[in-house]
């Protein structure tokens, strides 16, 4: 692997995939959520200028080993598997993998999705465990369709083509939300997350801010406070 990637043009560069609300979405293009917010503390605490680069989910950890970006802020789950390639923060949210029906659906418990199509994103926790990639899920479903976007996803759902949608259970909320007259989120979720913000391999420069941000959000309260401000919104 190559050099870490090193900063002379006063641009702090995240990447994320900006289709995952209220973690990083786009409002009227700008694109805004609970970790663009974390990212501009980090940008603030350095004194430099954050630019977000917006790319398929799939792509996040690449962009670190090619130098594209300083870190990956996109509601990304720290995994062993992940742990090969990249280095993670300490842990800023705990998520879980949720299950979407449509209403009136007999689908109404996590086993059920057993012999079930289920639609994922692309490259995701929720996409690992409906593969059963690593052999550990006690879930066998009969197919499953990957997405870029989980709106996408959605939208299948909500046309017939798929039983189920497997998702990270904040984003979730904020699908079954937009469409509560046809979706459903059920109570049963599938894993247990953590969140935590990517960097290159042996940044430890880079880690050990990000991590002092995250300690001084999440003492003063401000952190809860953020969340909290993207649930009732
Ligand atoms: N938390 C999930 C993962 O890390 C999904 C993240 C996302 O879709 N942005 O795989």
């Amino acid at each position: 692997s190559g050099a870490i990637k090193t900063i002379t043009d006063g641009t702090l560069t995240m990447s994320t995939n900006a289709e995952f609300e209220p973690f990083e979405y786009r409002d009227n293009d700008k694109i805004v959520g609970i970790d663009v917010e974390i990212a501009n503390k980090i940008a603030d605490k350095l004194g430099l200028e954050l630019k977000i680069n917006d790319v398929e989910f799939a792509s996040l950890i690449m962009e670190l080993q090619t130098n594209k970006c300083d870190f990956v802020a996109a509601g990304m789950t720290a995994t062993d598997d992940r742990r090969k390639n990249v280095d993670f923060s300490d842990p800023y949210f705990d998520a879980s993998q949720a299950i979407i029906v449509p209403k009136g659906s007999n689908i109404k418990s996590r086993t059920d999705l057993n012999g079930k199509n289920v639609g994922v994103q692309q490259g995701t926790t929720g996409d690992t465990f409906c593969t059963n990639e690593d052999g550990t899920s006690d879930i066998k479903v009969a197919s499953v369709k990957r997405y870029n976007k989980g709106s996408d996803a959605i939208s299948d759902l909500i046309n017939g083509r798929i039983d189920a949608v497997v998702i990270d259970n904040f984003p979730a909320t904020k699908f079954v939300q937009k469409n509560s007259d046809k979706l459903v989120k059920l109570d049963d979720s599938l894993t247990s997350e953590q969140y935590a913000i990517a960097v290159q391999k042996g940044n430890t420069a880079l880690l050990d801010q990000i991590d002092e941000v995250l300690k001084e959000m999440k003492s003063s309260g401000e952190l809860d406070q953020i969340i909290e401000k993207y649930q009732s919104s």
